[in-house]
């Protein structure tokens, strides 16, 4: 699976983002840690108060670092590492993908050429 979009000529592979960046490192880049724990008895679990809608009671945003994967019960948001950007930054998908991409050096841009290609291999 690829998935990719275009602007000023510039393609994503956003899978490889997705694939690439933890998203504990996207946490400890927003300085998050403080505000959210790991779950007593889930592994790979953190949960706490909200980075985007601040809610604190309930701890009602949950991290799943396993799936990489998050959610907010109280905003009703959740998703991958880029959704958590693009949420946080107020951005695009491709705002978040660029950001990403340069905050942990991941080559994600592609080419058309290079997507037929990988198209026609898997
Ligand atoms: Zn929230």
């Amino acid at each position: 699976m690829l998935e990719q979009k275009t602007i000023e000529g510039k393609l994503f592979d956003f899978f490889k983002i997705k694939q690439s960046v933890p998203l504990e490192q996207v946490i400890r880049h927003y300085k998050l840690m403080g505000t959210i724990k790991p779950h007593k008895n889930i592994a790979n679990r953190y949960e706490g108060t909200c980075p985007l809608c601040g809610t604190v009671k309930g701890k009602p945003f949950k991290v799943d670092l396993k799936n990489n994967r998050w959610n907010c019960f109280s905003c009703r948001c959740g998703g991958n590492v880029l959704d958590f950007v693009r949420e946080k930054e107020r951005t695009g998908i491709i705002g978040a993908a660029t950001a990403l991409c340069s905050w942990f050096s991941v080559d994600a841009e592609t080419t058309r050429e290079e997507i037929k290609l990988k198209k026609q291999t898997s």
